[in-house]
């Protein structure tokens, strides 16, 4: 069997544990960094090669570095991607799909539930550049349908959606932009690879934010984008090599090492979240909660089919609107009170003041964003801990 054929063969755990190292002579165990800007040709000739392009290897690391190339060679076979390239940030990766694959008169048809510094990208810069967005409600494929323009090139979305967990249909909205000409685009950061595979499902690119679940334990900002080798290969990964907002060696190492216990750590995110929103559902000072592995989750049988599990991040609606929220949030002793997620520690946030604070009281009201609405990205910590910090907090309201 050669190794190409043994990979094939591995699980999702093997592939994220296993994939892209190749060992040096030192005989490492462990993923080596690799913290060079440049690397050295052995002729005048081989150098001449590498920059034409007509021998593969290294050149410098804005272009390529071999630790960076192991975290995208993992992330690929896990997505079930035939490239996939590692950027600065989540947001460095949504810029660099749209710059490798827009030009100007372009239209982007987009969730309006969508991550806010997205929103702030498509509005107030790209539209600088002749790219118009428009924006439909996620679960809503008539009105995806009703929207599409005869310029409409790319399809962006989130699933679950941030923070009601609403659900799209990702089949269903790669279908309509393909009989379009059109590319579906999945944020996939909410699910990682570990829960949901877009790519499978129709999807054209994938897009993350390695800032949350792929790290795990909130230490470096970054994110990737995986698709074709045509689309992300040589068009998204041309932008990145010449406008140069790579992920660092460093950066990739810890994400490279994240993806080794993604899915045990994907697992108990799901296990403790959906624990929580069983007990949620049954405290008084609790009028709604929104999780896709209850019964009550208006997309609860969509979510069974389309992931593998509901997921890390819940949340709910107190009664007695801002003022009971925030006496809540106030009163947690466990939860921290921060804007990350996808960390061994549970954050909790209050949308409607926060990342959904620039939004006006009627667009609010339309996405849903309720006052007493407060959002938990459920830890790793034990289940009893932190059940019994929010039983005592909500005590207080
Ligand atoms: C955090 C986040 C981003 C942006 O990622 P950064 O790494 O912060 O740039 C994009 N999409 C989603 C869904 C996010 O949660």
């Amino acid at each position: 069997m050669s190794e190409q054929q043994r990979e094939n063969a591995w699980g999702l755990a093997t592939r994220a544990i296993r994939t892209g190292h190749r060992r040096t002579a030192e005989g490492e165990h462990s993923e080596p960094i690799f913290t060079t800007s440049s690397f050295v040709f052995g002729s005048a000739a081989e150098a001449a090669a590498r920059f034409s392009g007509d021998e593969p290897g290294n050149i410098y690391s804005r272009f390529t570095n071999p630790t960076v190339d192991i975290f995208q060679q993992r992330l690929a076979v896990m997505e079930g991607g035939a490239s996939c390239v590692a950027t600065a940030s989540g947001m460095a990766a949504i810029l660099a799909t749209c710059m490798g694959l827009l030009q100007a008169g372009d239209h982007i048809l987009s969730s309006r539930s969508i991550f806010g510094s997205t929103t702030m990208l498509f509005n107030n810069y790209l539209s600088r550049f002749g790219v118009e967005t428009s924006y439909v409600p996620l679960t809503d494929i008539d009105a995806w349908r009703g929207a599409m323009r005869r310029e409409t090139r790319l399809l962006f979305l989130e699933t679950p959606s941030n923070p009601l967990t609403e659900i799209a249909d990702i089949s269903a909205l790669a279908e309509l932009a393909h009989t379009h000409g059109a590319l579906l685009v999945v944020d996939n950061c909410f699910c990682t690879p570990a829960l949901q595979r877009p790519l499978q499902l129709g999807a054209d690119i994938v897009v993350h934010s390695a800032t949350k679940y792929l790290d795990g334990q909130g230490r470096c900002v970054g994110g990737a984008v995986v698709g074709d080798g045509e689309l992300v290969g040589e068009k998204v990964f041309g932008v990145l090599r010449t406008a140069g907002f790579t992920m660092s060696p460093f950066n990739a190492w810890v994400f490279l090492k994240g993806l080794e216990t993604l899915q045990l750590r994907m697992r108990a995110h799901c296990e403790n979240a959906a624990a929580l929103a069983r007990w949620l559902e049954t405290q008084a000072a609790v009028e709604r909660v929104h999780y896709p592995g209850l019964g009550s989750h208006p997309q609860a049988e969509l979510c069974a089919r389309q992931q593998r599990a509901a997921g890390g991040i819940l949340s709910f609606r107190v009664c007695g609107g801002r003022e009971a929220a925030w006496s809540l949030i106030d009163a947690l002793e466990l939860l921290s009170i921060t804007a990350n997620l996808g960390d061994t520690k549970s954050t909790v946030t209050h949308p409607a003041s926060t990342t959904h604070g620039r939004l006006s009281a009627e667009q609010q009201q339309a996405a849903g964003i309720d006052q007493g609405l407060i959002r938990v990205a459920v830890g790793l910590e034990e289940i009893d801990d932190i059940r019994a910090d929010l039983a005592q907090a909500l005590a207080r309201i």
